[in-house]
């Protein structure tokens, strides 16, 4: 009988994780997909459309997963009983599966109060709003912000390029156009030559770049920057932070993204396996996303008996960064049929720009939604070829600098940490089964543990999970922390300022916050202590 895969999800790694099944899977899995969506959205042209450029397209999910060799069933997924290998949909059912791949994408969420978010066709409008004023004299200065936690930085440089050339078609040239990112250089994953290249570019289109901040809030014409300074700008334009929905029963980081290993197995759990923007590898991007679902596929395709040898995901970015001004020969297929009203427009900044280069997935759509592929770029002016094979490690590291800016939040010279947390945190590990842990949280008093694995900080556990866990009636002497816990914790060290503590555990909703030494379990800062700390200095708003 044929291994049954459900695939959560109807994006873009479910579709090319299919497809990628339905090629290596010799006839021995069978595929059902399951999401709340009935459509198949492609977002790629969603920086284009506000300026004429491109229109976003979507299309019948039902029918591309019949294309796909896959059914299609409505619903969401809301928990996972991996013991008993179905999953629970958020109408009250529930499905079985041999194997569970999980694509449910990651929300967006506004990162800058005060700010316009792009989050994608459904903010079209208010950027189309925004040029309006501009012309109209009501808007005279705009700023472009990458909040922190947003790792896959290009539309807001898109955006931002976009306008300036919106505005020097219509001789605007006095409006004044910035840019504020935490990476140290513009586009910093795209390699020194990438980032040379769009430095050079938006100097041309006179948008000042300010680098290693983050925009935090706009308030009365004034942007605030951590770790320090402001802009005065009239709008600022940011970039939402994602979040991956909560999902019972699976491992997941704080902003609900999920740990997988290199073939896309979710960490601890059998036959589960989650890939693109869900994951909680940093970078969001749709072929970043069709790399999972294709190492996913082949280790599912071989688990099932397939002849092939799975490959480990290589995270590698390709494509040609376009920095010159006169590609005209890409319009005509990124206008989309607009017409030549749009010939003098600016051009994207990536190619493929109409494209998510999916190995599977790009030729199914243009065969079965034709969604075809422009022209060759490749001798675009100014085009600067790019293929950068990203290490995890420097990824997490530019995650990790935001994380620290972040921090960097005033008291200086104030209270630390250290002066507020408690040094004898309660560690269990992870393979403790939930009862053990409730009982040795009972013994010690204590509404959080801290799940440490040789030693090194894995995870936290609250009350609040284990209310989650025993609500979805598991049973205690069998449900493991390593399921339930909320995995890689956002965590301090001794030295942070006890104001940016604070900021984080309010900005979260959390009531602990755990402190590592060196990735050590060192202790843990209670909020209500953390605030005593710092209730009287002024600066920080606490919300209540
Ligand atoms: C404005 C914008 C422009 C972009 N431009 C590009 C670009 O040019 N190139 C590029 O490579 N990437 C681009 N991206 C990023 C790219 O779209 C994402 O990285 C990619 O779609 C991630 O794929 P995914 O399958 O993980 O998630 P998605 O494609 O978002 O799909 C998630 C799917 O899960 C479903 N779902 C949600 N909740 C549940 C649930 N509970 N149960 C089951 N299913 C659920 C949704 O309905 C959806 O079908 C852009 C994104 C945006 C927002």
């Amino acid at each position: 009988m044929a291994t049954r895969v459900l695939i959560a999800g109807g994006g873009v790694a479910a579709l090319e994780a299919a497809l990628a099944l339905r090629e290596l899977g010799e006839g021995r899995v069978s595929v059902e997909m399951l999401a709340p969506e009935p459509e198949f959205w492609y977002r790629p042209l969603a920086v284009a459309e506000p300026f004429g450029l491109g229109e976003v397209k979507h299309f019948d999910l039902a029918e591309l997963a019949a294309a796909a060799g896959a059914t299609f069933s409505p619903g969401a997924l809301s928990g996972v009983d991996a013991g008993g290998r179905v999953v629970q949909t958020s109408a009250g059912s529930t499905l079985p599966y041999d194997i569970l791949l999980v694509a449910c994408g990651a929300s967006p969420t506004a990162a800058v109060p005060g700010a316009l978010t792009f989050r994608g066709p459904g903010d079209t409008e208010r950027i189309r709003t925004l040029l309006e004023e501009i012309v109209a004299g009501q808007v005279e200065r705009v700023a472009f912000g990458v909040p922190w936690g947003a790792v896959w930085s290009l539309p807001i440089y898109e955006l931002a390029l976009m306008t300036a050339a919106y505005l020097a078609e219509r001789g605007l040239d006095h409006v004044e156009l910035a840019l504020v990112t935490p990476e140290d250089e513009p586009l910093q994953l795209f390699g020194r030559a990438g980032s040379d290249a769009v430095r050079q570019t938006l100097e041309e289109r006179g948008i000042a770049v300010r680098t290693g901040s983050c925009p935090v809030e706009l308030v009365d014409g004034e942007l605030r920057l951590v770790p320090e300074g402001t802009i005065a700008t009239d709008r600022v334009v940011a970039l939402p932070r994602l979040r991956g929905l909560r999902i019972d029963g699976l491992p997941q980081t704080v902003e609900g993204f999920i740990p997988v290993d290199a073939h896309g197995q979710v960490h601890g759990l059998s036959d589960v396996f989650a890939a693109g923007d869900i994951t909680s590898f940093p970078v969001k991007q749709g072929g970043i996303a069709t790399q999972q679902a294709d190492a996913a596929a082949e280790m599912i395709a071989a688990n099932a008996g397939a002849d092939l040898v799975p490959q480990p995901f290589r995270p590698v970015l390709r494509g040609l960064l376009l920095t010159g001004k006169e590609p005209r020969y890409l319009r005509h297929d990124i206008a989309g049929g607009v017409g030549e009203a749009s010939s003098a427009s600016p051009d994207p900044l990536w190619w493929p720009p109409a494209k998510i280069v999916g190995r599977y997935l790009a030729p199914f759509l243009a065969a079965v939604a034709g969604v075809e592929s422009p022209v060759e770029a490749t001798s675009a002016p100014g085009a600067v070829p790019v293929e950068v094979e990203l290490d995890p490690a420097s990824v997490r590291g530019l995650a990790a600098l935001q994380w620290e800016i972040a921090a960097e939040v005033e008291g200086e010279d104030g209270a630390r940490v250290a002066d507020a947390m408690s040094t004898d945190p309660l560690v269990v590990a992870p393979e403790d089964t939930l009862g053990e842990v409730a009982e040795k949280m009972r013994a010690a008093e204590r509404g959080s543990a801290l799940v440490a694995d040789s030693g090194r900080l894995i995870g936290i556990f609250t009350s609040r999970d284990l209310l989650r866990a025993f609500a979805g009636r598991v049973h205690p002497s069998e449900a493991r922390v390593r399921q339930w816990m909320t995995v890689d914790p956002i965590a301090v060290t001794a030295a942070t300022p006890i104001e940016a503590a604070v900021t984080l555990m309010t900005e979260y909703g959390f009531h602990h916050l755990p402190v590592v030494d060196d990735e050590r379990p060192a202790g843990m800062l209670g909020l209500r202590q953390a605030v005593r700390q710092v209730r009287g200095r002024t600066g920080i708003g606490l919300g209540f």
